[in-house]
């Protein structure tokens, strides 16, 4: 009895992304937490995307506000306080961060983007996730970044809708 050789095939086969996978031992073909696509429309893989700078945030900053915001999305899902604090304005940036426990962030969509000026935008999205009780969440945020010295900054959300 022969078995085919799916060896191969198994292990390119990375999870869909949406669920987020407990953190650690995620393939590097793993798809995205954000959900970005490439120009085919396919999904990005999180070492081609926010892992990028998650993983280098001093040597490689996001280039633009809406990768800020996806990057920070992802630290929300592997639970980064690091990241989040380190691209928080520090003008606004909290002492400590908390995560909720047993929240799972079902995933994200980016409504709209708007460059302000040069070194100011705005990024609109929703992020749905399920607490700890199995209910599920839609956050709406409307959020303010800021560049400085080069690196683009969180400032604060101008608009915020959980529902
Ligand atoms: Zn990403």
């Amino acid at each position: 009895m022969k078995e085919a050789p799916t060896l191969i095939a198994s292990r390119i086969a990375a999870p869909r992304g949406g669920a987020p996978a407990p953190s650690g031992g995620r393939a590097a073909l793993a798809v995205c937490d954000c959900g970005r696509l490439d120009a085919r429309q396919r999904p990005l893989a999180y070492a081609q995307c926010c892992g990028r700078y998650l993983d280098d945030w001093a040597g490689l900053p996001a280039p633009d506000a809406e990768s800020l915001m996806r990057s920070r999305y992802t630290a929300f899902v592997r639970a980064r306080a690091d990241y989040l604090l380190a691209t928080w304005h520090v003008s606004r940036r909290p002492a400590t961060l908390d995560f909720d426990a047993g929240v799972r962030w079902l995933g994200l969509e980016v409504k709209d983007r708007k460059a302000v000026d040069a070194d100011h935008a705005e990024v609109a999205f929703v992020a749905r996730q399920r607490d700890a009780g199995g209910r599920a969440h839609r956050l709406s945020e409307r959020s303010r970044f800021v560049r400085e010295d080069g690196r683009w900054y969180y400032l604060d959300a101008i608009e915020i809708n959980k529902g």
